[in-house]
């Protein structure tokens, strides 16, 4: 199938590694010109990296999807260099894991920075050329807990929820011109976040991370986790000229292990 994704510009937020990375690479191995951003300047040569293995053009730029002036600028330099923002894929880093009573006031404040203004200030800055061009896809990477909240992931588990009211009625807004806005939900998928997670659940429960993947695992029908890849291809095609009609919709790659029926 022809996803119709070449010569499309996305910009993929946090994209030096994990989901945002393999979110890039799908992108650019259907034809897109993609910009990345994430902290660090070691985004310059990701996105030559991208670029080289997939022979498309590419654009990196270091950004802290957490500050507000940043996505402003990012989004800016992003417009300058290919002249619009077809595609947007709003990603961070995930907030910490811990109980309720573990996380300070601070805590709150920068996961709903990180994790829902992040998402909110990406979308302001790319939605009027997208309504001028009338055509856009907007992609949040959320989790699978907005299906089934994950225990000890408190602050993940509201945040993703703030996004996901947010999508689902900016969805219905941009509809009529021809703007498409989806949640991606990764189930348990091998980055470093991941191995942080298995890091963090093994200290808390006295066991080993390698113990904590088994006990993923084992929730899992398909009985292993995710690789980036398989999320990513997900991102390529609701990101397409195909998935012209499908919008308003959160949709896990989980090896099934979502409970619900819908
Ligand atoms: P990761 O930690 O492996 O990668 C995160 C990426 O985001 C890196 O490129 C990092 O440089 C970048 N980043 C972090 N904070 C940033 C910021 N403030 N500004 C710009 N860039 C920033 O994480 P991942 O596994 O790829 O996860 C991506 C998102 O998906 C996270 O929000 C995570 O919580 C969520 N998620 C992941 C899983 C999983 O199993 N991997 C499951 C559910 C949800």
């Amino acid at each position: 199938m022809d996803l119709g994704l070449k010569g499309r510009v996305a910009f993929v937020a946090a994209a030096s590694r994990g989901l945002g990375r393999a979110i890039a690479e799908a992108l650019a191995a259907e034809g897109a010109r993609v910009a990345v951003c994430a902290r660090g300047a070691g985004i310059t040569e990701v996105a030559a990296e991208i670029g080289r293995s997939h022979g498309v053009e590419t654009f990196g730029v270091v950004a802290d999807v957490s500050v507000p002036a940043d996505v402003e600028r990012a989004v800016r330099a992003v417009t300058a260099h290919f002249g619009s923002i077809d595609i947007l894929v709003t990603n961070a880093g995930g907030p910490p894991p811990g109980p309720f009573e573990s996380h300070t006031a601070d805590a709150w404040r920068r996961a709903v920075e990180l994790n829902l203004d992040s998402v909110v200030n990406l979308t302001r800055a790319v939605l009027p050329g997208m309504k001028e061009r009338r055509w856009g896809r907007i992609l949040n990477v959320t989790s699978i807990a907005v299906k089934q909240p994950v225990d000890g992931l408190i602050l993940s588990n509201s945040v993703r929820a703030a996004v996901t009211g947010f999508a689902r009625t900016l969805a219905n807004e941009v509809a009529p011109f021809g703007i498409t806005v989806n949640n991606l939900l990764p189930g348990y998928t091998r980055t470093e976040r991941l191995e942080q997670l298995a890091g963090a659940n093994a200290k808390a429960k006295g066991t080993t991370p390698e113990a904590a993947f088994a006990a993923w695992e084992q929730q899992i029908p398909m009985g292993r986790v995710g690789e980036p890849h398989e999320f990513a291809a997900l991102a390529a095609f609701l990101a397409s000229e195909r998935a012209s009609y499908i919008t308003a919709q959160s949709v896990a790659v989980d090896g099934g292990w979502i409970r619900s029926l819908v």
